[in-house]
């Protein structure tokens, strides 16, 4: 009897894990498709504001337009694209449409604003990586420092050496760099002292909590107080209510994103941000 159990229950996950993996290699090659092809990937993009109301920079987030299961976010693929080596290819598509879709924007004269493109670890490892990012910065235009790269601190762990010269490369074409989710996982100062970063994105976990516990708004002053000292401009993600807002600006946080200004809107509805006609102030 156990031992028929013990097969019907081999059988039962065989089976799922076979739809899992068809249903994984299905995706697989729709995104190789979407990529080659040019077809169905798309950037949003989401304001950065800065304390006095205007707009400094600009998020790109990748969005993928499935021909059956609709608009995708990033969780749903770039897991996928990483496992796979899609995310090489991909990325590039990304870079390159972030600072075409900058330059666009600059041609028709609106204030300049950074674009900041995400990098997962693969495509950091990636060898090409300078050389791509010149030749696109190249291609499209775009001066070098309206290029912002946000990494994780995953990417530093990974392969410290081999960072910090890549790091140092890619400040010296002019391209700034980020520091993404900073506070959760091994987030530690000592990155901040070694790698040569410009900007530090406070995680999106603090700022939901900002209002809610001490040590949270805590965490937030400290990493505020070390930034400033070790002249790094801050941002912090995810503000979503005027409360948050209102906490962040009391401990002089310098740079704000979140739903509360904009969710990540496609290029076309950036218009209004762009000209500084929103009020925030
Ligand atoms: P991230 O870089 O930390 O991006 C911020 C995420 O928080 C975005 O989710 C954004 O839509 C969301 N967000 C912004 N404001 C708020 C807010 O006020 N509240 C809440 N709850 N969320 C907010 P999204 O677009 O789903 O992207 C998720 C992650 O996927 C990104 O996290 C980034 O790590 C990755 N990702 C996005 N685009 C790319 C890409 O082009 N390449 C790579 N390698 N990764 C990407
Ligand atoms: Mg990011
Ligand atoms: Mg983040
Ligand atoms: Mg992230």
């Amino acid at each position: 009897e156990a031992k028929r159990q013990g097969k019907n229950r081999f059988d039962f996950f065989t089976e799922t894990m076979q739809v899992r993996s068809i249903d994984r290699l299905q995706l697989e090659m729709d995104l190789h498709q979407a990529i080659y092809e040019h077809s169905g990937l798309v950037l949003h993009y989401q304001p950065q504001i800065s304390y006095d109301g205007t707009i400094i920079g600009v998020e790109a987030l990748v969005r993928w337009n499935h021909p059956t299961k609709g608009l995708l976010f990033p969780d749903a693929f770039i897991p996928l694209a990483e496992e796979t080596g899609l995310i090489i290819p991909l990325g590039d598509w990304v870079i390159l449409t972030a600072c075409r879709q900058n330059m666009q924007w600059q041609k028709s004269g609106y204030p300049p604003v950074r674009i900041s493109v995400n990098l997962s670890v693969k495509q950091f490892q990636n060898p090409h990586l300078l050389q791509n990012i010149q030749s696109i910065l190249q291609k499209t235009d775009l001066p070098p420092h309206l290029l912002e790269l946000e990494i994780t601190e995953t990417v530093a762990i990974r392969n410290a050496e081999l960072t910090l010269s890549l790091l140092n490369s890619l400040r010296s074409i002019g391209v700034r760099l980020a520091l993404d989710d900073f506070g959760v996982g091994y987030s530690s100062f000592m990155y901040l002292k070694s790698f040569p970063i410009d900007i530090l994105k406070i995680d999106k976990s603090f700022i939901r909590d900002i209002t809610l516990n001490q040590e949270s708004q805590a965490i937030i002053q400290a990493i505020l107080q070390v930034a400033k000292s070790l002249r790094f401009k801050v941002v912090a993600e995810g503000v979503e209510t005027s409360e948050q807002l209102a906490s962040l600006k009391k401990l002089d946080c310098p740079i704000m994103q979140g739903y509360l200004f904009s969710r990540p809107i496609p290029a076309d509805k950036m218009d209004t941000f762009l000209k500084n006609e929103n009020q925030w102030t």
